[in-house]
C-alpha cells in the first residue's frame, strides 16, 4: 500500500493574492524538515491540500507524523493510503489500511469528498457503501453520526482517491520565514524559550542572543541554555546563536551604579548589545521572555525603562500570561524539564536584595552616566560567539 501525507494549510488560506507565496515557503519549510529526519518527499498543492509523496521505499511514515507536528503553518495534516478510483477498490483498501484501527475502538462513521464529478458515484453512496463493508467485516463497530471515535475519509481526488482515518491537529500559526526575522533574548529560564516559540509560530525565523558571565556562571549552565535553543529550533528550524560575555559590563554595573538599580541598568545593556546584534543581523525586533508584574524588572515603569534603551520594537509575547499558563506551553514543547534544571543565570548572580519596582528613567539614566560604558559594550560585541543550532 503506498501512503502520502495531505495537509492543510491554516491561516494562510486568508492571504489572499500572497498565497501562492505563503504556500511555497510552507511546501520549502516542510520539505526541509523531513528531507531532515525521514528522507526526500516530492509534493503537489491542489485545492487547498499539499500532497506529500516520498521518493523513497521504507519511509518511516511514523517519524514524518512527529516532524509535521511541529510545522507551523500546519493547521491539520493526515496519513493516507493512495487507492485507485474504483469502489471495490475503495472498500478493500479501507479495511486494509484502517482494520487494526477500527477493531480498537467503537463508533465511526463515513466521510465521502467528490472533487472528480465524474466519478459515478455520489458521496453519500460511497459512505454508505464503505460503511456497510467496514460493518459487515468488523462486526464491533457501530455507526455515530454525531460523536464517532473514527472519521474514516474517503477523497475522491483526479488521479486517485486517497483513504484516511481521523485528521491530525498541526501546530498552527505561519510558515517560518514568511513574517521576517528577530533577536530572541534567551535566559535558561522557562519564559524566553516560550516567547521564541510564539513569535516563531506567527512565522518569525529566530536568532538567540545569550548573555553569559564567566566564571559566575558556568559552562554547563550555557550548555542548558544552547539545549533549550535546540528544543526551540525543532519549529523554528535552525537559530542562529550568539553567546555575549557580560562579565566585565556587570562588575562595572556593580562597582559604579547604585545597588538597587543593577537590575535594570543591567537589562537595558542588554538591550543596547542586543540591538546592535540584531541590526548587524537584520532582525526587526527584539524578543523577551517578560511578563508584566512577575518581577521587579517587569513592572510597567521598568519596562518603559528597558525599552527606552533601544528604538527597535521589542516583543513581549508572554506580557499577559500567568506563569501556569506559560509553563502549559513550556510542557507542549517539550522544554521544560531543561528550562527548570538547576543552572545559574547572570541576572540571578547579581540579584539586588532591593530592587527599585518604580524606577524613573531620569533615575536610571543619571546613574548609569557614571561610568562610560561604550567601550566595554564595543568589546562585548566584538567577541560574541555565534554557532548554528538545529
Ligand atoms: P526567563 O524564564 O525567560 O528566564 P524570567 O522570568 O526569569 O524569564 P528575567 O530573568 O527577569 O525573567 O528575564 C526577563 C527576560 O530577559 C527573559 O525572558 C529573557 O528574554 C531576558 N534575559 C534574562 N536573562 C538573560 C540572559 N542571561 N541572556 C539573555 N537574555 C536574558
Ligand atoms: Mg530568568
Amino acid at each position: 500500500m503506498k501512503e502520502v501525507l495531505l495537509i492543510k494549510n491554516g491561516e494562510i488560506a486568508l492571504k489572499g493574492l500572497n498565497r501562492s507565496t505563503f504556500e511555497d515557503i510552507l511546501v520549502k519549510n516542510i520539505k526541509r524538515r523531513l528531507l531532515d529526519s525521514v528522507g526526500k518527499f516530492t509534493f503537489t498543492k491542489s485545492q487547498s491540500t499539499i500532497i506529500a509523496e516520498a521518493n523513497e521505499e521504507d519511509i518511516d511514515f511514523e517519524a514524518a507524523v512527529e516532524t509535521l507536528k511541529k510545522v507551523f503553518g500546519i493547521a491539520a495534516f493526515s496519513r493516507a493510503v493512495v487507492c485507485d478510483k474504483d469502489i471495490d477498490e475503495i472498500k478493500r483498501v479501507a479495511l486494509e489500511y484502517l482494520g487494526d484501527d477500527l477493531r480498537s475502538i467503537r463508533t465511526f462513521k463515513v466521510n465521502a469528498k467528490r472533487s472528480d464529478k465524474k466519478f459515478p458515484m455520489t458521496s453519500p453512496e460511497i459512505c454508505r457503501e464503505v460503511g456497510a463493508h467496514l460493518l459487515r467485516s468488523i462486526p464491533s463497530l457501530k455507526v455515530d453520526v454525531h460523536n464517532p471515535d473514527i472519521i474514516v475519509t474517503v477523497e475522491v481526488r483526479d488521479k486517485n482517491v486517497f483513504i484516511h482515518g481521523n485528521q491530525i491537529k498541526g501546530a498552527g500559526g505561519m510558515p517560518v520565514g514568511s513574517a521576517g526575522r528577530v533577536a530572541l533574548l534567551v535566559s535558561g529560564g522557562i519564559d524566553s524559550p516560550v516567547a521564541g516559540w510564539m513569535m516563531s509560530k506567527r512565522g518569525l525565523q529566530l536568532n538567540a542572543i545569550h548573555f553569559a558571565a564567566p566564571p559566575y556562571t558556568s559552562k554547563r549552565a550555557e550548555m542548558k541554555v544552547r539545549d533549550l535553543v535546540s528544543i526551540v529550533a525543532k519549529y523554528s528550524g535552525r537559530i542562529n546563536f550568539a553567546v555575549v560575555n557580560f562579565t566585565e559590563i556587570q562588575e562595572a554595573i556593580k562597582e559604579h551604579c547604585p545597588e538597587e538599580l543593577f537590575t535594570i541598568i543591567m537589562r537595558r545593556l542588554m538591550m543596547k548589545i542586543s540591538v546592535r546584534l540584531a541590526e548587524r543581523d537584520n532582525c526587526g525586533a527584539l524578543v523577551t521572555g517578560e511578563s508584566l508584574g512577575q518581577v521587579a524588572s517587569q513592572t510597567l515603569g521598568a519596562l518603559a525603562c528597558t525599552d527606552a534603551a533601544v528604538n527597535m520594537p521589542v516583543f513581549r509575547p508572554c506580557i499577559g500570561m500567568d506563569k501556569d499558563e506559560i509553563i502549559t506551553i513550556s510542557r507542549a514543547i517539550g522544554a521544560f524539564e531543561t528550562s527548570i534544571l538547576p543552572y545559574e543565570d547572570c541576572c540571578t548572580v547579581f540579584t539586588p536584595k532591593h530592587p527599585r519596582t518604580r524606577p524613573t528613567l531620569k533615575l536610571i539614566e543619571e546613574a548609569e552616566s557614571a561610568f562610560d560604558f561604550s567601550e566595554m559594550i564595543d568589546r562585548a560585541i566584538e567577541n560574541v560567539k555565534y554557532e548554528f543550532v538545529d
